[in-house]
């Protein structure tokens, strides 16, 4: 637990929330400015500040739950389609610092769009996959 942070402050109950689904490792519920009805957040129960900081065995749990509540918030919303999103950083979003995983219901026409691809310089693509395997 860490008493700065809004979402251990929702599993202790400090503050509200809608609770989608618990159970003793996992927290799931509304996210309060939903880019679509039906929009939740899955949360590990310990503090974790992102994806890589959060043991292999709560990732594995979450994605288990995923697949659990996912249909049911799908049917609820009336939705077909989802995107599963994860912010991991400030620059790539991330403003609450304890790991979650957005569940996104889609509609058609429902004003969002998908990531916008870019094309690789000449050679860069090269580099790249070079340096990656050098970091790996
Ligand atoms: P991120 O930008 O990935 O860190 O997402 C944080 C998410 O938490 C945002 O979508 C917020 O709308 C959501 N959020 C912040 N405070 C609350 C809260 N009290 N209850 C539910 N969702 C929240
Ligand atoms: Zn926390």
């Amino acid at each position: 637990m860490n008493n700065e942070c809004i979402f251990c402050k929702i599993i202790k109950g400090e503050i509200p929330s809608y609770k989608v689904y618990e159970d003793d490792k996992v927290l799931a519920f509304l996210d309060i400015s939903p880019v679509n009805p039906g929009h939740t957040l899955l949360i590990p129960k310990e503090h974790y500040e992102n994806t890589l900081e959060t043991p292999v065995e709560i990732l594995q749990h979450m994605t288990e739950v995923v697949k659990k509540i996912v249909p049911g918030i799908l049917k609820a919303v009336d939705a077909d389609s989802w995107n599963l999103g994860v912010n991991n950083g400030a620059t790539a979003g991330q403003v609450v610092f304890h790991t979650h995983w957005h569940i996104m219901p889609r509609f058609a026409n429902d004003g969002h769009g998908l990531w916008k691809g870019k094309e690789y310089e000449e050679g860069k693509a090269e580099k790249i996959i070079n340096k990656i395997k050098a970091n790996l």
